[in-house]
C-alpha cells in the first residue's frame, strides 16, 4: 500500500525533527550534552507516532489532539497531559477535549484560564514563553492549588507552544508522584512540543477556521433573525399607511385638492416600494434558511399566460409590446407554484422595467429533451459587461440602468436563481448593452423529476 504524499511528508517532518534534535544534542566540540538520562523516552518514535496520528485523522483536529496527548503522556510515563490553546475570541487558554487522565465531564476537564490570571503557571508560561517545572505542585505557591489537588497532581511540567513565532497555547504534563520529572523530561517535552506544534499546525488551523466559521454562522443567523423580525414588524404599519392613503385618495373622508392628491400618491408609491423591499427581504431570508418547496404538478404554460395577463397593463402603460410564444404543448413540471410564479413575474417585470418606450418583450417556452426552457427576451438597455458577473448578487443593481431610475431592490434575480436551483433547474442570461437581454431558465419535467427521484 502506498502512503498519500502528504502523509509521507508528515513522516519526513517527524524524521527531520528527530535529526534536528540529535544535532542539537551534540555540542560544538562534538560531545553529547551532559544531562541525566530519562529512561524510555524516544523522541523520534514519539514524533513518528504523532505524525501518523494526525495523518490518520485529518478532518478531526480534536481527535488528533486527544490521541497526541496520550502518546506524549505514555512517552514520559505521565498521568495527566493536556493541550491548552489560546482562544482569541474569549482571550482565554482553553483545555482541549480529550485531555489525557481526565474523563470528559469531570470538573476541570474543560478548564479555561483568562490571560489576566497571573497566579496560573500556564498563563505565565504562555505569556513569557519560559517552561515551568515543579516537583510538588500542590504545595508550590506558583500553581493554583485547587485544580492540581482535584486531579491529585504533584509533579507538573508546563511548556509553551509556539507556531511561526506566535504563541498558540501551552502543553501541561503531570504526574501523581512527587519529584517525578527531571530537567531531561522537561527538555524532551519542550522539544516534542516544538516539533509537534509544527506537525499540528494544519490541524490547529482547521480548528481555528471551524471556530471562525461557527461564529460567522451564528452572526449570519442573528442577521437573518433581525431582518426577518424587522420586516415582519414593518408589514403592519405599512399596510395601514397605504390603506389610509388610498381611502383619502378615494375621497371617502372628504374632498381633496390637487396638491393633497399629489402628496398622497407619493405616499402610496413609497409604500409600494417599501412593501416590495420587505417582502423580498423576507423571501431571501426564508430561502437562505432553507425553506421547503411545496412541490406539486404545475402547468408552466398556464403560469406564463397568467403572468403575461397580469403585467400586460404595465407594459401597455409604458408603450411596450408584450407577447407570449409557445412552440410546443408543454408537459407539467414538478414545482412550488408560489415561488415559480415569483421567478416568472420577476423576469417579466425586469424586462418591462429595463426596456424604454416603444420596445418589445417576448416570452417563449419550449420542450428541450427532459426539460422545459423558458426565455424572456427584451429589446431594452441591456447589461454592461462589467455588471454582468454581479447581477445575481444580493442588492446589486447595474450602473447601466441608472438613467432609467427604475424602482427595485436588487434582490429579485438572487431570489429567482435560488428558486430555480432549488427545483433542480438552471437560470442564466445573455445581454448586449443597448440591444437587449435574454434571460433563460430550464426546469425538469415532472416525469423527469420523478425518474430522478427513483434512481
Ligand atoms: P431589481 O430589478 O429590483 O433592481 P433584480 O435582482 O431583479 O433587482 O435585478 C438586478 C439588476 O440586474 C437590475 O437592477 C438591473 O440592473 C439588471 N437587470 C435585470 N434584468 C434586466 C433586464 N432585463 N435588462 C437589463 N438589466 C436587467
Amino acid at each position: 500500500m502506498t502512503l498519500p504524499v502528504w502523509v509521507a511528508l508528515l513522516l519526513c517532518a517527524a524524521s527531520a525533527a528527530a535529526a534536528a534534535l540529535a544535532a542539537r544534542r551534540v555540542g560544538a566540540n562534538g560531545e553529547g550534552e551532559k544531562r541525566p538520562k530519562a529512561p524510555g523516552i524516544a523522541l523520534e518514535s514519539t514524533l513518528r507516532e504523532v505524525a501518523a496520528t494526525i495523518a490518520a485523522r485529518p478532518s478531526r483536529p480534536s481527535d488528533s489532539l486527544g490521541a497526541i496527548v496520550s502518546i506524549i503522556a505514555k512517552a514520559v510515563s505521565a498521568d495527566l497531559c493536556a493541550f491548552l490553546l489560546f482562544e482569541e475570541a474569549s482571550g482565554e487558554l482553553v483545555t482541549q477535549p480529550g485531555a489525557y487522565g481526565l474523563s470528559s465531564g469531570q470538573e476541570g476537564s474543560l478548564y479555561r484560564l483568562p490571560l489576566n490570571n497571573d497566579t496560573s503557571s500556564s498563563v505565565r508560561v504562555f505569556k513569557t514563553g519560559l517552561s515551568f517545572l515543579t516537583g510538588d505542585a500542590q504545595s508550590d505557591p506558583r500553581v493554583i492549588s485547587h485544580y492540581v489537588k482535584l486531579w491529585k497532581c504533584h509533579s507538573l511540567m508546563v511548556v509553551p507552544l509556539t507556531l511561526e513565532g506566535k504563541r498558540v497555547g501551552v502543553l501541561r504534563v503531570g504526574s501523581f508522584q512527587k519529584d517525578f520529572f527531571s530537567a531531561e523530561h522537561l527538555r524532551f517535552v519542550e522539544l516534542l512540543a516544538e516539533e509537534a506544534v509544527v506537525i499540528l499546525g494544519g490541524a490547529l488551523l482547521t480548528q481555528k477556521l471551524r471556530e471562525t466559521n461557527q461564529r460567522l454562522e451564528e452572526l449570519n443567523r442573528l442577521k437573518d433573525e433581525f431582518v426577518s423580525t424587522v420586516s415582519h414588524e414593518f408589514k403592519t404599519p405599512l399596510t395601514s399607511i397605504k390603506g389610509f392613503a388610498t381611502v383619502m385618495l378615494e375621497g371617502s373622508p372628504g374632498p381633496i385638492n390637487a396638491d393633497q392628491r399629489k402628496f398622497l400618491t407619493i405616499i402610496q408609491n413609497a409604500c409600494d416600494r417599501l412593501t416590495m423591499l420587505v417582502s423580498e427581504l423576507l423571501d431571501i431570508s426564508r430561502l437562505e434558511a432553507g425553506v421547503r418547496m411545496e412541490m406539486q404538478e404545475v402547468s408552466l404554460e398556464e403560469m406564463l399566460r397568467v403572468s403575461q395577463e397580469n403585467l400586460q397593463w404595465q407594459a401597455e402603460s409604458r408603450g411596450i409590446r408584450l407577447s407570449l410564444e409557445l412552440r410546443d404543448s408543454l408537459p407539467p413540471i414538478q414545482g412550488d407554484p408560489r415561488w415559480l410564479r415569483q421567478v416568472v413575474d420577476n423576469l417579466l417585470s425586469n424586462a418591462i422595467k429595463f426596456t424604454p418606450k416603444g420596445g418589445s418583450v417576448c416570452m417563449r417556452a419550449c420542450l428541450q429533451g427532459d426539460a422545459v426552457e423558458v426565455t424572456v427576451e427584451d429589446t431594452g438597455v441591456g447589461i454592461a459587461p462589467e455588471d454582468q458577473p454581479h447581477i445575481f448578487q444580493k442588492f446589486y443593481r447595474a450602473r447601466s440602468q441608472a438613467p432609467l431610475n427604475a424602482p427595485g431592490t436588487g434582490l429579485g434575480l438572487a431570489i429567482a436563481k435560488t428558486v430555480v436551483e432549488k427545483h433542480g433547474g438552471r437560470l442564466w442570461f445573455d445581454s448586449q448593452p443597448n440591444r437587449g437581454s435574454r434571460f433563460y431558465f430550464v426546469l425538469p419535467t415532472a416525469e423527469a423529476a420523478a425518474r430522478m427521484q427513483r434512481v
